[in-house]
């Protein structure tokens, strides 16, 4: 199929981005990789009557790290960013990886994956992992969203229709910490069916900080709350990860879908878990030595 008929705009500013959005409310739509949005746009699941390409607008591309953390400007391609980490985030590198080919990372944005709200992608999922904050411009100003707060369902962000994402912060992890990430997908380039997400740190052989999210599990990614709770100030056993991924799979809410049963999705999350909790304690007993 086609798209429906829309009129396309390029701004060369955000501020002149803002200005299409504002005067255009629900009707438009941001363009930024368009990896996700082409095929929406193709099937008629999305029938904008503007298209406000920001790929033109400057100043949306750059890396910095800043006070601890990594500033990505929404236009930074998936796949840049996986090249200008340079092992200062593994988890993060890692999951860059694993989003479809290189091909589609090439094109697809980090700013773009964040506002789609995909609940099966790596990206929301690890910026809720390191507590990430979504920093939008509107005609109101700036707003500095926590992760945690900005995805509220599937393809469904805290964002206005006349926001821009315009940059996240990733903050980045102590030194020492562990890191974990396994998802299941049919295939190598799929959306996961499920996946886990975990950072680990210690201190005196016990668990000081554990941070685990879970992906393609129910609408939005989620923070397993209670696997942290359960292995925080502990030694972290195998026994221990078991229960803290047991406790927390049996928090999750899983959707089902033609690909797999609620109940399917649960007992893999728990799996999932246990293997990035291990990773991650693993390694991070490794650089502790
Ligand atoms: C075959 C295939 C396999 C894929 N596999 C995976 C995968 O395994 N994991 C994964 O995570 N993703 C996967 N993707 C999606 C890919 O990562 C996309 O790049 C990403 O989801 C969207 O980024 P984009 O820059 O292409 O955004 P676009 O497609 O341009 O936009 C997506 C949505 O976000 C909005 N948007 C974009 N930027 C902004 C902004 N700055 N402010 C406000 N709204 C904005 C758009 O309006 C649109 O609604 C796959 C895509 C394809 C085609």
């Amino acid at each position: 199929m086609k798209p429906a008929p829309f009129e396309y705009v390029d701004p060369r500013t955000v501020d002149e981005a803002l200005d299409h959005l504002h005067r255009h409310g629900e009707e438009a739509k941001v363009l930024a990789g368009g990896q996700s949005l082409a095929p929406m746009l193709n099937f008629r699941l999305a029938r904008p009557a503007v298209l406000v390409d920001i790929n033109r607008v400057a100043g949306l591309d750059g890396v910095t790290e800043t006070n601890g953390a990594l500033r990505v400007g929404t236009l930074v391609r998936q796949r840049h960013l996986e090249r200008a980490i340079d092992g200062r985030f593994p988890l993060l590198a890692a999951g860059l990886k694993l989003i479809g080919h290189t091909a589609i990372r090439v094109r697809g944005t980090v700013g773009g994956s964040i506002a789609h709200a995909d609940p099966a992608a790596e990206l929301p999922a690890l910026l809720a992992c390191c507590d990430g904050v979504i920093l939008t411009r509107g005609r109101r100003g700036e707003r500095s969203i926590a992760a945690a707060e900005f995805f509220v369902g599937p393809l469904m962000t805290a964002l206005a229709p006349d926001e821009l994402v315009v940059e996240t912060r990733w903050p980045l992890p102590a030194p020492g910490t562990g890191w974990g990430l396994h998802e299941v997908a049919r295939r190598h380039g799929d959306f996961a069916l499920v996946g886990a997400a975990a950072l680990v740190a210690l201190s005196d052989g016990q668990v000081r900080s554990a941070r685990v999210a879970v992906f393609g599990c129910g609408a939005t990614p989620t923070r397993a709350a209670a696997a942290e709770a359960t292995l925080e100030g502990r030694v972290p056993t195998v026994a221990l990860i078991d229960d803290a991924a047991r406790a927390a799979a049996s928090k999750l809410d899983p959707h089902a879908d033609l690909h797999a049963s609620a109940e399917y999705r649960r007992r893999v999350a728990r799996t999932l878990m246990t293997r990035a909790l291990s990773d991650a304690i693993s390694r991070a007993s490794g650089s502790a030595r």
